[in-house]
């Protein structure tokens, strides 16, 4: 069983229940999902695709996606069959799209559960066709066209005789045409206006041999944050719907709030003297006696071990009682330790390892420049260990 679904049980106050008294949680504010989705939806006003994949970026998939549908969200984005099989098994109804590449043995699955497909290439395509026919069921598709990614989807400058094939197709019902940005997290790379030339000039050959345009979608968050030309007829953004930024080059040209906060507690406090080494491999220690807590979670709940400090000036910070103080030593599995000084904490006090506290913020962004990684990695590898808590929103 995966934490959201518990969790989801356990919304509102903490619960008791020995899962759900755990003091390390993962908080998420569905008040503040809604608000990024009225946002993004003012800004580019046309429909929105939600990426919930990947756990809906660590917020708990079947809580997040039940949360969209209740807002009116339009489409739903997933990576894998599984995870939309998910959530057709929790009762979702909102269109849903796997995005990722599909393998033949498992098309069936998805017509089944009323899954989109993606079709990457024309042999795919052939795949999806043959398996609707023998279930006796159209299956809808969205065309995947590669326009720089070199990830999946037939290259741009090839894509003629797919269109066609498509177009044609008696089995699959042609939703949509989409591609992915690869630099639009940086407003200032050209690379975007050329993925987006590259995208219209193959949607170009629809209306070249008289077939109906179908959607289409281009825009990830980077997309919707900085060019509007890429929106199209639908966007698909994953992380500004969490309010974070996906690269530190992005604007903030809307208004998002973090739906994500990771909060712990005080679990042990001493004073370590001078010259006393904290932690595996004595990696560090306090030149003068200081004041030390350690912290109930550790890299075996995804918090990365990349935030353990030698005393170099590298290394994470949490936030206690509104202040910020520095991790020494290196993050173990299920613990870390962190200096704070000469103030004081007590066992039980909150911590904040990501999110606000008082007038202090911490920010998943930063927390992955601490890290050398991107936000992406540092919300979905908060793994199943830690309980989901979730504030907000309308009772169901
Ligand atoms: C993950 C993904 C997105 C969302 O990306 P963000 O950068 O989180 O907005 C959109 N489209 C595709 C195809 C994806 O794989």
């Amino acid at each position: 069983m995966h934490a959201p679904d518990h969790a989801q049980d356990a919304s509102g106050p903490v619960q008791s229940g020995v899962v759900d008294t755990r003091p390390t949680r993962v908080r998420v504010d569905l008040d503040n999902l809604s608000h990024n989705l009225g946002r993004i939806r003012a800004h580019v006003g046309v429909p929105v695709m939600a990426i919930v994949k990947a756990n809906a970026y660590g917020h708990g998939l079947v809580p997040v996606a039940r949360h969209l549908q209740a807002q009116g969200v339009d489409q739903l984005g997933v990576a894998f069959v599984e995870e939309g099989v998910r959530l057709r098994q929790a009762g979702v109804t909102t269109p849903v799209l796997v995005l990722g590449g599909i393998s033949g043995r498992q098309i069936s699955q998805y017509i089944a559960h009323d899954l989109e497909i993606t079709v990457s290439s024309l042999d795919k395509l052939h795949q999806v066709e043959a398996a609707a026919e023998a279930m006796g069921r159209r299956a809808v598709i969205h065309l995947k066209i590669d326009t720089g990614m070199e990830r999946i989807g037939v290259h741009s400058y090839s894509s003629r005789p797919f269109i066609e094939a498509a177009a044609a197709s008696r089995w699959c019902e042609l939703k949509a045409v989409y591609s992915h940005l690869a630099c639009a997290d940086d407003p200032g790379s050209a690379m975007t206006a050329l993925q987006l030339e590259r995208f219209l000039e193959a949607c170009a050959h629809f209306d070249r041999i008289g077939a109906p345009m179908p959607l289409r979608h281009l825009a990830n968050s980077g997309g919707v944050l900085h060019f509007p030309q890429t929106w199209l007829d639908m966007v698909r953004p994953g992380i500004a719907l969490y309010g974070v930024l996906p690269d530190p080059a992005s604007r903030r040209s809307i208004d998002l709030r973090p739906v994500m906060s990771l909060v712990s507690q005080v679990v042990y406090f001493k004073v370590v003297k001078a010259g006393n080494p904290v932690s595996y491999g004595a990696t560090w220690a306090p030149s003068t006696d200081t004041r030390v807590v350690t912290i109930p979670i550790g890299y075996g709940d995804g918090y990365p071990r990349a935030l353990s400090s030698a005393g170099d000036g590298r290394g994470g910070a949490v936030l206690i009682r509104g202040r910020r103080h520095p991790i020494v030593g290196r993050v173990c599995m299920d613990q870390f330790m962190v200096d704070i000084g000469q103030e004081s904490a007590w066992n039980e006090d909150e911590v904040v390892l990501i999110g606000r506290q008082g007038d202090a913020f911490l920010g998943a962004e930063e927390l992955a420049r601490m890290a050398g990684t991107i936000p992406y990695e540092i919300m979905v590898g908060l793994n199943e260990r830690i309980p989901r808590q979730y504030v907000g929103g309308v009772a169901e």
